[in-house]
């Protein structure tokens, strides 16, 4: 990602544009209340960052097409073969939305059995979504969880965050893009439980600006929530103002468990099992695939548009009074190649991330970036007022 690029991120990031570069944590805002007269401070514990305080860092490579991801379905011989893969950085938050949509096409086709391949979360939460239809289904999965890039993300509701480059999306794609997010939006609220995983915390993001600028949104008007901007005196961040909403927090660790029990409860059979290429998937018993299998369907479907955004994350052990998550820093990150910044409180420790390193495989950490993300998050809350 080149300078400009990552000014752009750094700059919009906090207000949560940008499709192909994974900068957006959030959405872009449209409605945000000015600031008003000042209101009572918010009080926050500040977070005590320092390398010997990280209790594990993970890497991840978000499943990234510049065309957005890929939800269709063909004739595989006489099989229905339905595709729902390539969900960039958003595929905790599409997957109950492209799951419905890859479910109605095997149930509009009248199949009583599907096969699901992926164990994910869009393979799980197509899964469960096929069994409340009656239909029979059977998970097949070279990886299960903890061993799934769904397990290695932050994860909070951002549903353009790495999606789609711009440029590139079609009137057809962003119409289910629209249908995806809104019905994605209802599902996961209907799941907030503490045993789901699923819960909402509020968000930060320190500016200078008081005015909330919207940037390029796909997003429906209904999935978009309400911002405010708390003004000097009424926040204790060292920024002139800070922009609260509301963030959506899925603990990957809790939910992908969670789901996978209530599959398996429903009557779901799993089987671990590495399919070599689409003519294998033929072979399977069951009348209907879903190709949930992420960055996997480059070599399984041969999708060479497929490209990993690699991304990092450094693991606090839990902290008591921090539960709020933030999003930026003080300065914009024009030295880093996603140039964003992020913190997410979980009961499995508190994350800390902000980056997307296009076309990049290794499942090492970049030494570079944890640098910065330490730095940027030890100078936003080493300089938080805490009285
Ligand atoms: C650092 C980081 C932060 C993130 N933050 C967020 C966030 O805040 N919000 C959000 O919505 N998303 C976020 N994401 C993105 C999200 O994690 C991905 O979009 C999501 O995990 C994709 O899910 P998936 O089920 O498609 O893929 P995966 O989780 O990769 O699952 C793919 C499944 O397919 C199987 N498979 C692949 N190939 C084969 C084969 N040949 N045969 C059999 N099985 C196969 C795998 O074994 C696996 O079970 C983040 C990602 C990262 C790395």
């Amino acid at each position: 990602m080149d300078r400009r690029h990552a000014l752009k991120t750094g700059l919009l990031g906090a207000l949560g544009a940008t499709f192909g570069g994974c900068a957006a944590r959030t959405t872009p805002a449209v409605r945000a209340a000015a600031p008003a007269a000042r209101r009572a401070p918010v009080r926050l514990t500040p977070l005590r960052v320092a390398p010997d305080l990280v209790i594990r860092s993970t890497v991840g490579l978000r499943p990234h097409r510049p065309h957005g991801f890929v939800l269709r379905a063909e004739k595989l011989d006489d099989r229905l073969l339905v595709h729902n893969y390539g969900h960039g950085g958003a595929g905790w938050s599409l997957s109950w939305g492209t799951g419905t949509l890859a479910a109605d096409m095997v149930s509009e086709a009248g199949h009583q059995r599907a096969a699901v391949i992926g164990c994910g979360i869009v393979g799980i939460a197509c899964a469960r979504l096929l069994q409340r239809r009656g239909i029979q289904t059977t998970i097949y999965a070279a990886a299960v969880p903890p061993g799934t890039t769904s397990n290695m993300a932050e994860a909070a509701f951002t549903p353009t965050s790495g999606l789609v480059d711009f440029s590139q999306r079609t009137p057809e794609w962003e119409a289910q893009f629209r249908r995806a997010v809104e019905i994605s939006y209802r599902q996961w609220q209907l799941l907030a439980n503490p045993a789901m995983g699923v819960s909402w915390v509020y968000n930060y993001s320190p500016t200078e600006n008081a005015e909330v600028r919207g940037g390029i949104s796909l997003l429906p008007e209904s999935v978009q929530g309400e911002r405010e901007v708390l003004g000097p005196g009424e926040h204790p961040f060292a920024s002139t103002y800070v922009v609260r909403r509301r963030d959506m927090r899925f603990e990957p660790s809790i939910a992908l468990d969670a789901l996978l029990r209530d599959f398996m409860i429903f009557g779901g059979r799993l089987e671990v099992r590495r399919f070599q290429s689409k003519a294998e998937l033929g072979r399977l018993d069951e009348p209907a695939i879903v190709n949930c299998t992420g960055l996997g369907s480059r070599d399984l479907m041969g999708d060479m548009e497929l490209v990993p955004l690699k991304g990092q994350l450094h693991v606090l052990a839990p902290q008591p009074g921090v539960d709020y998550s933030t999003t930026g820093g003080l300065k914009l990150d024009i030295e880093s190649p996603g140039g964003f910044l992020y913190m997410m409180p979980r009961r499995d420790g508190i994350v800390l991330g902000g980056t997307s390193e296009r076309d990049v495989w290794t499942l090492e950490p970049n030494e570079a970036e944890r640098e910065r993300i330490l730095r940027r998050h030890t100078e936003l809350f080493s300089s938080m007022r805490t009285t």
